[in-house]
């Protein structure tokens, strides 16, 4: 195979070369793409679909936005890195942009979902033993079951997913896992003691868009408060205006203590990912503490400046509830009229529908090869369950298209 003509592979010929060549840690959907504009992707022979995943949420603001790729591009010809063992003229700016925006006092800058999440974790721990008055190594973390917070080793021990787990022990300690959406089970936990802080996806994304109780996250910050348990929010999938409001906690008017950001951080041009805390909680992170050679770098803090303007220039989060609410009404009915389709839950442009079929068959899979076909790009999460998050630029007529080709799927089953 000659592989010299870049951008002139075949289908076939990149599928390969990830196949023998790359680690097989991912079993993507067959297709290759070569290009991205707004809420399409192109594959390699050209044909168009709807990106119906927006790359776990990360493309919000539509693939290659013109103002965050341009925003890279013009940093990247002035400064891209100088670690923090410098200032740098961009970081500052987006510190207090960021934490204005998101109403915080300070933010620590990292560049995975993942590390976000450790970062948060270790400034939870911190607070508890120099703040709160835990013994040293006492420290305990709420988390929940069916959670999904990255794949680093701390993170995966606390997880219940064997996939996730299996064979990668020793496993970290300091977590106590409770069922999620079960506020008595937290007030159990929480009066354990050493109880530190709460880790909590305000919707389980990977686990199958699973939208808790409403009132949930407000009490469960409230039970929070009043045990001086700190509440730590991964919004690195639900946030940025995925679910229809800037945040998911904003539904309840719950203001975290620990804000985690990613994915969308960026609109998926550079991996920037963001732990925002108040003065009192953060100040607990000392020079030499703890850092990251890329974070806060200028191409990030750049990029990430420009990707929230577009959040707010093009009011997504009003875009994506409104669509949200559409997108679930037509659904519903696919629900109402076909077997296959048992139901459709998500706030905002995170959703996702349940196939009537077992849980180890490979239904949901064939789904979305058909919906590949039609044109429009899903990913069945775990069981029978396809998560349905295209970017939040899409207007009103192309999510229609997008709910015709999915009902003209459903029927070929
Ligand atoms: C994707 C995700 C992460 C991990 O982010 P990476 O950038 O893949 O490390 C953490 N938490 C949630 C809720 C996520 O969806």
């Amino acid at each position: 195979m000659t592989t010299t003509m870049e951008n002139q592979l075949t289908s076939q010929q990149a599928i390969e070369l990830e196949n023998n060549y790359g680690a097989h840690n991912y079993h993507p959907l067959p297709v290759v793409l070569a290009k991205g504009e707004g809420v399409y992707v192109w594959d390699v022979d050209g044909k168009r679909y709807y990106d119906f995943l927006s790359a776990y949420s990360a493309v919000n603001q539509g693939h290659c936005h013109p103002k965050i790729t341009n925003a890279l591009i013009n940093q990247a010809k002035e400064l891209t890195l100088t670690s923090r063992a410098f200032y740098n003229d961009s970081l500052g700016l987006y510190e207090k942009f960021v934490t204005e925006y998101f109403g915080f006092d300070k933010v620590l800058p990292m560049n995975t979902g993942a590390e976000a999440v450790e970062t948060a974790i270790k400034l939870c721990r911190k607070w508890a033993y120099e703040k709160k008055g835990i013994a040293e190594n006492e420290a305990q973390i709420i988390v929940c079951n069916n959670n999904f917070h990255g794949r680093t080793t701390t993170i995966i021990s606390f997880s219940n997913d064997p996939d996730a787990r299996k064979n990668f022990g020793p496993y970290t300690s300091g977590f106590i896992c409770v069922e999620y959406d079960d506020l008595s089970a937290l007030e159990k936990a929480i009066q354990q003691k050493n109880i530190a802080g709460f880790l909590v996806e305000p919707i389980q994304g990977e686990a199958g868009v699973y939208v808790p109780s409403e009132g949930y996250l407000s009490k469960a910050k409230a039970l929070c408060e009043a045990n001086n348990v700190l509440f730590i929010a991964d919004e690195v999938q639900t946030g940025i205006a995925r679910t229809g409001k800037l945040l998911a906690c904003d539904y309840e008017n719950v203001h975290p203590d620990i804000l985690i950001l990613g994915k969308a951080l960026s609109g998926g041009v550079y991996p920037v990912s963001a732990v925002l805390a108040s003065n009192e909680i953060m100040e607990v992170i000392k020079p030499g503490q703890h850092g990251s050679t890329f974070g806060g770098n200028p191409l990030a803090a750049k990029v990430a400046i420009a990707a929230l303007e577009v959040i707010e220039e093009e009011n997504l989060a009003e875009n994506t509830y409104r669509l949200g609410e559409i997108f679930r009404k037509e659904i519903n009915k696919l629900v109402n009229e076909f077997d296959l389709v048992k139901a459709v839950r998500g706030k905002g442009l995170l959703n996702a529908i349940l196939i009537n079929d077992t849980e180890d068959s490979s239904t949901a899979w064939d789904i979305c090869i058909k919906l590949r076909d039609n044109g429009l790009l899903a990913k069945p999460t775990h069981g029978n369950i396809i998560r349905f998050a295209p970017p939040l630029v899409m207007n009103e007529e192309q999510l229609l298209d997008c709910v015709s080709i999915i009902r003209k799927t459903i029927l070929e089953f």
